[in-house]
């Protein structure tokens, strides 16, 4: 079953109520992201539109591989912090993945909302505007040096939403639905 069936099959079974979608929506990316073979950080995206899974992505290399290291990454290899190195890391992450994968399908990401485990890079927020993505939520929080955050913010607010939602953090129960 493929991540998007299986989630199609998650949200159908679940009868999400209104109020707890976005959390549950971030469950469902932290469950992706443990599909990721990047050795540093396991991320997952998902996509919704008109409230339907359409695409699902994590970070990492080519499944022939275990892992980002024995493929070789020159970025993961020699640590991999947040937010520096990209252009070294050949690791996909997990939004551009999820972008990449629904673009494989034939699906248009137009207006949909995307939910991340992770709070998304420079690059992936650039991927996700440009893509037509409208909403972002995100869970877990960090933060560039001021000089870039400033850039980070100016781009964040070309989404009509745009925001951390905490309730799910890793570690802490499942939220009730
Ligand atoms: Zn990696
Ligand atoms: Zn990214």
């Amino acid at each position: 079953m493929s991540n998007v069936d299986f989630a199609r099959a998650y949200s159908l079974n679940m009868e999400i109520r209104e109020d707890r979608f976005d959390p549950t929506m971030l469950q469902l990316a932290r469950h992706v992201s443990t599909e990721g073979n990047c050795a540093r950080r396991y991320v997952g995206a998902v996509i919704v539109r008109n409230g339907e899974v359409i695409s699902t992505g994590a970070n990492g290399v080519a499944p022939e591989f275990s892992n980002c290291i024995e493929a070789g990454c020159p970025r993961c290899v020699s640590g991999g912090s947040l937010g520096i190195g990209y252009d070294l890391c050949i690791c996909i992450h997990a939004e551009q993945k999820a972008v990449t994968n629904a673009a494989r399908d034939g699906i248009s990401v137009e207006g949909g909302t995307m939910y991340v485990n992770l709070r998304p890079c420079l690059n992936c927020l650039v991927v996700a505007h440009n893509a037509g993505i409208k909403r972002l939520f995100y869970e877990e929080g960090w933060s560039y040096p001021p000089d870039i955050e400033k850039v980070y913010q100016g781009l964040s607010s070309a989404f009509e939403v745009f925001g951390q939602r905490s309730e799910c953090v890793p570690g802490a129960p499942p939220p009730r639905v």
